[in-house]
């Protein structure tokens, strides 16, 4: 269970992105974070695993409040929380394989990540992984020969090779056509739901966000200004989270063709 009580964050700059945050996201649940642009959604996924550091508050995961470990400590805490980035952040040069043992960097001692040799049981492991996102057969291709939708299935596999009990993910569809996002998120729900994993997504999408999301945090300036199911989402409640700004942007576009494997062939 992820508890965050009071969270805020403001930036040298002065600027207020967070502000008093309250937040629970129990096991196996999956929570949509939405909002317009500077709204803080990615500011909240951060702060979560430190790559921002809070400036109030509290976020516990378990027994530990995330916001008060030491950098040693935090190392061995963020092998608990898996990330998947809208650009995939692959070592593009590196195959699918090492890709997603890398996932596995934070168990493994340095001799053993330096030399790329990884336990017998990790390369099993990251194998039954690339099956479960449709990738076997792609292990030992590079990983500039994917298509987005492809890199993004290494993203999934490799955020999941650390066997974390929570996953945060910023914008996994924003860089994919509207066809192959809907994959990308019904993989990400499916897995979560078979392994009772939590998660935050944050999703610019209104219409995909209602159709895979059972939960929805809508931010608005920093604060929370909505909190509840899909189909609680209506003019009022949209207008408090987006204001007038258009928040059906993404969402048409159903002719788009497929662009799964496109480049891998
Ligand atoms: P979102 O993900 O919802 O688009 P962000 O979390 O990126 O929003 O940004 C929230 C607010 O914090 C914005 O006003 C943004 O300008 C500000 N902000 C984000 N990162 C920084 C930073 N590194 N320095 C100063 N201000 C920042």
């Amino acid at each position: 269970m992820l508890q965050i009580r009071g969270l805020g964050k403001t930036f040298a700059t002065g600027d207020q992105a967070l502000a008093g945050i309250d937040l629970e996201v129990p096991r196996g649940q999956i929570l949509g974070l939405i909002g317009p642009s500077g709204a803080g959604k990615s500011t909240l996924i951060r702060c979560i695993n430190r790559l921002v550091e809070p400036t109030q508050g509290s976020i516990r995961l378990g027994d530990a409040n995330l916001v008060t470990l030491s950098s040693r400590q935090l190392r061995y805490q963020r092998r608990r929380i898996g990330m998947i980035f809208q650009e995939y952040s692959l070592v593009e040069r590196l195959t699918v394989m090492e890709n997603v043992l890398s996932g596995r960097l934070g168990y493994v001692s340095f001799w053993r990540s330096w030399s790329r040799r990884f336990p017998p049981d990790d390369v099993a492991r990251a194998f039954q992984l690339l099956d479960r996102v449709g990738l076997y057969d792609k292990a030992n291709n590079r990983a500039d020969a994917l298509s987005g939708g492809q890199r993004q299935r290494v993203g999934i596999a490799r955020a999941l090779a650390q066997n974390p009990e929570l996953l945060l993910v910023d914008e996994p569809t924003a860089s994919l056509d509207p066809r192959t996002s809907r994959q990308i998120m019904r993989l990400i729900t499916e897995i979560c739901a078979e392994q009772d994993l939590p998660a935050i997504i944050n999703i610019h999408d209104v219409p995909l966000a209602q159709q895979f999301m059972q939960r929805l945090v809508g931010l608005h300036a920093g604060k929370i200004v909505f909190d509840g199911p899909p189909d609680e989402l209506n003019e009022d409640t949209l207008t408090a989270i987006y204001g007038e700004e258009d928040w059906n942007s993404n969402s048409a576009d159903e002719e788009a063709p497929e662009a799964e494997g496109a480049l891998s062939a």
